[in-house]
């Protein structure tokens, strides 16, 4: 069992003020692991009175400087690798291949941001003015469960790479993850009250950091129900936000597509993460024609994926993160099914042979509309909908349907066809034939998927305020 008393505010561990206890799960079995002890609003504000002061000195930094930062926290993160895998697999319960990807991108988040800062113009001469880019304040980052010690890192990055300090509320499920990794950090040996991190409930310790005057920017990851509320929030101080919210990635099959090859592709991205992520590709696109052809080989290759616990590196889908999250994604399960969709495969209940563990089956439902609940709610778990087009332009017209706009997929084999299609979709990256993910190109949404980018240079300039200085 492992016992969280304290939060990390001005270079030290500390006991918060709030004394109210949060309990902590392994998914997998449903047995309790852990407890937080959660923050509350006053612990809110001693983390931002300690980013406020490290701030003037921080600001004062030079890119050299920040470098070497950004230089030690990957170090402190890569020499953990093994114990946050260990953590992130018992208390998220995520399967092998997600955690091959997240703890390396943890800590390669620094490396990327070193480059960004070494590459980046932070003074430039337009016209008679010298535009210095200056650090915009304090920064408050919130995140969510389903890639918490990913956005931490991402986030504090970013804020170094600017030359400014940050208060972080981490998603309260993730509180083991997040103690292991704020051990690491520790050791990077940052100037005291850069890095502050509270952990609590959003409503209490995320809604003070969304308010408070002394933040000047909030960067925030998680729902879109959140995000508007945090965007109202900030409002009131002008603070500068970047949101990124949810999802409901379209994937448009091109009738050219070799099958052997996209099918793979499509599970991965509609299932990448056990379908809690953001940039999964929920909506599959596929032209009538081939229709009858993909859907045997979808349901023979959706039947032969396993279910299971981290600890079975043969597992292809995980746990869902929650009790309450398990309950979620059934409900959707069974609304598919009320909407007049065909369940392919899949279903409610637990998969065969698992009768612990919040671990849902994998699901595909064909003959689904798009205006249906289930082709336009993110529903974060796996469950794929599959929806059929007659020509290229209706599967644009349809992918683009869509409140969301975060990342799409296009599957074929002509290269100036797809990136046709591309050019015309309304989301923030498109992925052509799951090309591997860039560390350094913006990442963000278009419409309720977000405001605003993250990585690289896009993401570098959303902490930072342009200043002219004329003549
Ligand atoms: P969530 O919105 O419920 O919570 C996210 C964070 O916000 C948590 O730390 C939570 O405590 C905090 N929070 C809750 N209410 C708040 C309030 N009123 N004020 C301030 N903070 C508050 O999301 P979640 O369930 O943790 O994460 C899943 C969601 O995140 C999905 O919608 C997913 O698509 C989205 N997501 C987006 C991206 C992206 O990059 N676009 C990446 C990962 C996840």
């Amino acid at each position: 069992m492992k016992i969280i008393e304290q939060m990390y505010v001005d270079g030290a561990f500390v006991a918060p003020h709030g004394d109210e206890r949060f309990a902590l799960f392994n998914p997998a079995t449903e047995e309790k692991i852990g407890e937080v002890r959660l923050g509350d609003a006053q612990d809110a504000r001693a983390a931002i009175a300690a980013a406020k002061r490290a701030f003037p000195a921080m600001r004062r930094t030079t890119p050299a400087e920040r470098i070497a930062m950004l230089h030690a926290l990957r170090q402190a993160v890569a020499a953990s690798a093994d114990t946050l895998r260990a953590a992130m697999a018992t208390e998220y319960g995520a399967p092998q291949s997600f955690l091959a990807f997240s703890v390396p991108h943890a800590a390669n988040v620094f490396d990327v941001a070193a480059k960004t800062v070494a590459d980046y113009a932070f003074t430039r001469r337009v016209g008679n003015a010298e535009v210095v880019m200056e650090p915009v304040g304090v920064a408050a980052a919130i995140t969510p469960w389903n890639s918490n010690i990913g956005f931490i890192c991402t986030k504090l990055a970013t804020a170094i790479a600017a030359g400014t300090t940050i208060v972080i509320k981490p998603s309260e499920m993730s509180a083991i993850q997040t103690q292991i990794l704020l051990e690491a950090l520790h050791e990077a040996g940052l100037p005291d009250g850069v890095l502050n991190v509270v952990n609590g409930y959003g409503h209490l310790v995320g809604a003070e950091l969304s308010r408070h005057p002394d933040i000047a920017k909030v960067t925030f990851t998680g729902s879109t129900t959140t995000g508007r509320e945090i965007l109202r929030s900030a409002a009131e101080s002008f603070k500068r936000v970047t949101l990124e919210l949810g999802g409901k990635g379209p994937q448009i099959l091109l009738d050219d597509a070799d099958l052997d090859r996209a099918i793979p592709h499509i599970l991965a991205s509609a299932f990448r993460n056990s379908g809690q992520a953001c940039i999964a590709g929920t909506r599959l696109l596929v032209s009538r024609q081939s229709h009858a052809e993909v859907m045997s080989r979808l349901a023979q290759a959706v039947s032969a994926l396993r279910t299971g616990p981290s600890s079975d590196p043969a597992s292809d889908i995980g746990p869902m993160v929650s009790a309450r999250h398990w309950e979620r994604v059934q409900s959707y399960i069974r609304l598919g099914q009320e909407e007049g969709a065909t369940l392919l495969v899949g279903g409610e209940g637990r998969p065969d042979g698992l009768d612990r563990g919040w671990f849902v089956r994998p699901t595909v439902f064909s003959n689904v509309a798009n205006d249906m609940r289930i082709a336009r709610e993110e529903v974060f778990g796996p469950v794929l909908s599959v929806l059929s087009y007659d020509t290229e332009a209706e599967a644009i017209a349809i992918a683009n349907d869509s409140e969301y706009g975060l990342q799409s997929y296009v599957l074929g084999t002509d290269a100036e066809r797809m990136r046709g299609v591309a050019r015309r979709l309304e989301t923030g990256r498109v992925v052509i034939n799951e090309a591997p993910a860039g560390t350094q190109a913006p990442f963000g949404g278009f419409k309720h998927s977000g405001i605003g980018r993250e990585f690289g240079s896009f993401g570098l300039d959303a902490f930072l305020e342009p200043k002219a200085i004329i003549g």
